[in-house]
């Protein structure tokens, strides 16, 4: 008896690997289909400074708009598109078609950075910087005004050649942003070695703020350490009118998050921006 139990759970275990991994199967086949249809749409989550209660930059954050599932978000489907390596094809696109976005917005009179995140797994294919450099030139938009979010998984594999690549595209002019700052490695000589100019504050640190004085100091060390280094910080995930008040009072420069506006879709950042124009910020109480 006990043995044909074993043998039942054992079945039932193979069975769900197996439609797990059909699972994958048919989710990297919609995948690439999606690529090839054109299924992809960018969000547009503003960056404001703290300062000036002005919108500075946005960054630009893909969706997948699924004929039959709707909206679907970047969790869902990044982790498999950087395993199959379609993930290269994938920020190629959102890096155009952010680049186009931007240069639209800076021909209406919007002096707008734009914020792009690159797949650490980006760094092991060659021509990387070319074609990043490439496809910024073909959209006209000036580099100052293109930042690039990396996480430190795209640093630690390989540091030589992550310093080599971060070099040619600061050479071209463009901004590097170190993502989700605190969650990796977070080794400080990092800081030292590569040439970013922003820090991410990552959002876990933000959300436990006022709960938690050991994130408010961690918070605070970070703002202070960028602030030696001349980086400029952002913190991102700010939801809360507590948390933008911490923020503030400690000199962070940047904050993105909810608090302010969710990622939208381009008409709606557009209202956002035509709003700051005639109200001069979107900070409702500056
Ligand atoms: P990320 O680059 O750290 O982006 C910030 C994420 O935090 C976004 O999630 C954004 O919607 C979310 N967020 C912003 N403000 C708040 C807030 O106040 N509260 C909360 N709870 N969340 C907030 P999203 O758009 O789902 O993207 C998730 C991740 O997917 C991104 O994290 C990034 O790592 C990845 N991703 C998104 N677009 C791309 C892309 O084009 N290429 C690559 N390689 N990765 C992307
Ligand atoms: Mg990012
Ligand atoms: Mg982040
Ligand atoms: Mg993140």
């Amino acid at each position: 008896q006990a043995k044909e139990q074993g043998g039942n759970c054992y079945q039932l275990y193979t069975s769900a690997i197996e439609e797990k991994s059909y699972d994958r199967l048919m989710l990297e086949m919609s995948l690439r289909q999606a690529l090839d249809r054109n299924e992809f749409i960018l969000y547009y989550q503003p960056q404001v400074h703290l300062q000036t209660g002005k919108i500075v930059a946005a960054e630009a954050l893909i969706r997948w708009l699924h004929p039959d599932r709707g909206l679907i978000s970047p969790a869902e489907f990044i982790p498999l598109a950087e395993e199959t390596g379609l993930i290269v094809r994938l920020d190629e696109w959102v890096l155009q078609n952010a680049c186009e976005q931007a240069k639209i917005w800076q021909q209406t009179g919007h002096q707008l950075t734009i914020a792009v995140n690159l797949s650490g797994l980006q760094f092991n294919q060659p021509g990387l910087t070319q074609r990043v450099i490439h496809i910024i030139r073909e959209s006209q938009v000036n580099p100052c005004h293109v930042e690039i979010e990396l996480t430190e998984s795209a640093l630690v594999q390989n540091p030589e050649l992550a310093i080599c690549i971060l070099r040619d595209l600061k050479d071209f002019s463009l901004q590097l942003s170190l993502d989700d700052f605190g969650t990796g490695y977070s080794s400080l000589s990092y800081l030292q070695q590569f040439p970013f100019d922003t820090l991410k504050i990552d959002r876990s640190f933000v959300r436990d703020l006022l709960t938690s004085s050991k994130n408010a100091a961690i918070i605070n060390a970070i703002i202070q350490l960028a602030g030696q280094l001349n980086l400029k910080v952002i913190a991102e995930g700010v939801e809360t009118r507590e948390q933008y008040d911490f923020l503030r009072k400690n000199h962070c420069d940047l904050i993105q998050g909810y608090y302010f506006s969710p990622p939208l879709a381009v008409a709606d950042f557009e209202a956002l921006l035509s709003e700051q124009r005639h109200h001069s910020s979107v900070v409702k109480d500056l």
